[in-house]
């Protein structure tokens, strides 16, 4: 995405919210094409099948929940779509690209490049500011160009932290440690979104917030995939993925 591109996508946030989302352009094409994948884990002398041969094609710009009980495979299925891991079993490319035989330097570049992470074992680091938790983005990409700041600048104005540029985490609500999360997970313009609970600790007006920016993300045409085990949440999606032990029960569309 060049710099009018982002200007586009800035606007169309900020018009997302009263333009009705069919006027706004969308460009469908496969970016997920995962092949009965399966991950095995073994513990001592036994193995946990946390997948089972779950096959699912998610194209650009879909807004995708992925549902289930506890224990059920969603974390291990986001942490392969995600590059964090590999599967014991299957194929899985990622924008026409097959990731499940990469090393994990390709892996990695993929991660850090192609790849917005709104998890949180991934948090604010507390020493920095907002501004310099986002620019580690492009940094940990090794992206030293210029414009570098101005484009994170403009994703922390985007989910209405610009008053917030300078302060640490520590001085920052629940909801906006999160919104600087969102910021910092779009900074290298990635492929993908990926949140894990993203409103797990907030409660529910400051969720809906939260829910908000990914509605206008998903609008202004972003390719969103979040895991929730809250239904309410997960009806906010255009689409549904369903899983229970492992395996897909449900794939539906809205
Ligand atoms: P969910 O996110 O739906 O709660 P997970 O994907 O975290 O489910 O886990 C699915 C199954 O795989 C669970 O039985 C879990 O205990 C097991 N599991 C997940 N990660 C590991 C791991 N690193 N080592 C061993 N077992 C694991």
């Amino acid at each position: 995405m060049n710099d009018e591109c982002r200007k586009r996508e800035s606007e169309m946030l900020s018009w997302a919210s009263i333009v009705p989302s069919f006027i706004i352009h969308h460009s469908y094409a496969m970016l997920i094409h995962t092949e009965s994948i399966s991950r095995t884990y073994r513990m001592g002398t036994g193995e946990i099948r946390a997948l089972r041969s779950v096959s699912v094609d998610i194209e650009k710009g879909e807004y995708v929940a992925i549902t289930g009980p506890s224990g059920a495979g969603k974390s291990t299925l986001m942490h392969i779509l995600g590059c964090l891991e590999r599967p014991s079993e299957g194929t899985y490319q990622l924008d026409g690209r097959d990731v499940s035989g990469m090393t994990d330097d390709e892996l990695s570049s993929v991660r850090s490049r192609q790849i917005g992470f709104v998890f949180q074992p991934y948090n604010l680091v507390h020493q920095l500011t907002v501004l310099e938790n986002v620019m580690l983005a492009p940094f940990f990409a090794r992206d030293h160009s210029r414009g570098t700041k101005q484009r994170c600048l403009q994703m922390i104005e985007m989910v209405g932290l610009r008053e917030r540029a300078v302060h640490r985490p520590a001085e920052l609500s629940g909801g906006e440690v999160q919104r600087a999360a969102i910021a910092r997970a779009l900074a290298n313009d990635p492929l993908l979104l990926l949140a894990d609970e993203p409103t797990g600790n907030l409660d529910t007006e400051t969720g809906d917030g939260i829910m908000q920016i990914f509605e206008n993300l998903h609008n202004a045409g972003r390719t969103i995939i979040m895991v929730t085990h809250d239904p309410k949440i997960a009806d906010r999606a255009r689409r549904r993925i369903r899983l229970v032990d492992g395996s897909l029960t449900m794939n539906d569309e809205r």
